[in-house]
């Protein structure tokens, strides 16, 4: 896999002119008159290859452009003299589907009579039948409908050149895995696929590995405004380093914490520091089983987990919205892993604090990090951190573990409706729910965790009874 990561310095105005790609004089002409003088950020990272035929990874923020960067790729492929469906675009939603409708069209202009056909569920499939037998070039379309024009053979894939992935994090969390992947079976082996996500969870990485053939990887960072990030740094001893990390999660009391370490035996040294201290800090590095990884997110997003400790290879891919601080435990030797680290607080126009704690023998790493982000660093001291607040720093929630999840048939509202309309607590006491194949985790106040998991092993949920237990560090 090959990775392009442009920096998010605006691109010189030459190498982000459409005329320096492969497109018709009509095309061009088009995307002037739509008033796209350049191209975006992600256009002019995946655009060169796309148009090369490479099957693409492509990452970027909402609002980037991403539809007509693989919009003006599935209409280079397309021969307009030949009626037959050669593009698909698989969205999450019917709103997305329309929307990328839409700007197909708006860019196909540029060529005479080209079809574009979207096929969402909601919609009687009648209608849908009726404008398939017609004809179409292009289909636009949600997963499971897809799926049911391709059982029932309304939709042909054999003359199909390009498949579009488009909003990948949302279908994934849709649960469109494994429709995806039978779509994707069934389109054939010699085309051109590419992936748009917003975000690069996990399984993004998985479904490629299913069906795509060795991608480009192009990543466009959304620029970290520095303002928003406030970033400190401590001199410490290296015998004084896990303690310090203590030290300024009793002074800061950050909600959630990203702590990044540098080695496994970093982090799992850490860790036991913190529970030792009656902190609730897990561990997140590489060689944890996939259902452990699973329960220390799970655990982590739902607020029953105040301190996440990674090393960089972990964190790849986690997704967490909101941070309220990242502590650099080790400075990395890398500056631009730096910035990444601490863009993972400060999201969405919320403010972040990154801590970050330095040794004497690792201030040539400080340097580069200076260097690259064009800044001093401020130092504050470790006896500045006193302890605020009262007692240990603990999350509001607990998890419970339910044995049984969706093989079982349990979904998020049968365990909300135990606990509320048959327990009698209400919405405010429950977190978040997340149902597995064969287990459930359910965020409820810590106050009355306890009691809960044993009422809920007395009671039943969807009429059957369950075995419930706390997870405890
Ligand atoms: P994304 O899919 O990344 O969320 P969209 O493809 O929906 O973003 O594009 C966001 C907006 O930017 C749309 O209104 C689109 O018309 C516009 N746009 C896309 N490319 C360009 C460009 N090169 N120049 C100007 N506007 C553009
Ligand atoms: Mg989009």
């Amino acid at each position: 896999m090959t990775t392009a990561s442009p920096n998010a310095s605006p691109l010189a105005a030459s190498a982000a002119d459409f005329s320096q790609l492969p497109l018709t004089p009509a095309m061009l002409a088009n995307l002037q008159q739509l008033g796209y003088l350049s191209m975006t950020a992600i256009q002019a990272a995946s655009l060169p290859a796309a148009l090369l035929g490479k099957d693409i990874i492509a990452q970027a923020k909402t609002g980037s452009g991403k539809t007509a960067a693989f919009a003006l790729t599935l209409l280079a492929n397309l021969n307009p003299r030949r009626f037959a469906v050669q593009t698909l675009v698989l969205c999450p939603t019917r709103e997305l589907a329309d929307q990328v409708t839409t700007e197909i069209r708006r860019l196909a202009r540029a060529e005479d009579n080209i079809k574009v056909v979207t096929l969402c569920g909601g919609v009687p499939l009648r209608g849908q039948l009726a404008t398939l037998e017609h004809g179409a070039h292009i289909v636009v379309g949600t997963p499971g409908r897809i799926m049911d024009h391709l059982e029932r053979q309304s939709l042909q894939l054999d003359a199909l050149n390009t498949l579009v992935l488009d909003e990948a994090d949302r279908m994934l969390d849709m649960g469109f895995f494994d429709d995806i992947v039978k779509v994707a079976r069934q389109c054939p082996k010699d085309r051109q696929t590419l992936l748009f996500s917003a975000t690069y969870p996990e399984g993004i990485a998985k479904l490629a590995a299913q069906f795509m053939r060795d991608p480009v990887t192009v990543t466009v960072e959304a620029q970290h405004a520095g303002g928003q990030i406030e970033q400190r740094w401590y001199q410490v001893k290296d015998n004084e380093r896990l303690h310090a990390v203590s030290q300024l999660l009793l002074h800061f009391r950050p909600a959630s914490t990203l702590a990044f370490c540098n080695t496994k035996a970093q982090c799992r040294d850490l860790v036991a520091v913190l529970q030792a201290q009656g902190m609730s800090a897990l561990a997140l590095f590489g060689e944890l089983e996939q259902r452990e990884r699973d329960q220390v997110l799970v655990r982590f997003a739902n607020k029953s987990c105040s301190v996440l400790v990674a090393t960089d290879v972990a964190a790849r891919g986690l997704d967490i919205a909101s941070l309220a601080a990242v502590i650099n435990v080790d400075v990395t030797p890398d500056p631009e892993v730096h910035i990444h680290r601490i863009g993972r607080t400060g999201r969405a126009g919320e403010s972040g604090l990154a801590l970050n704690l330095a040794s004497m023998n690792e201030m040539g790493s400080v340097g580069k990090i200076e260097q690259l982000q064009g800044r001093e660093s401020e130092w504050h001291e470790l006896a500045e951190l006193v302890p605020t607040g009262k007692g240990p720093l603990m999350p509001p929630m607990v998890t419970l573990h339910i044995q049984g999840g969706r093989k079982e048939k349990i979904r998020p509202g049968d365990v909300l409706g135990a606990l509320t309309a048959d327990l009698g607590y209400t919405r405010e006491q429950v977190g978040k729910i997340n149902v597995n194949d064969w287990s459930t985790y359910v965020a409820v106040d810590r106050a009355i965790a306890e009691q809960v998991a044993s009422r809920l092993n007395d009671g039943r949920i969807k009429g059957k009874s369950v075995k419930v237990r706390v997870l405890a560090d």
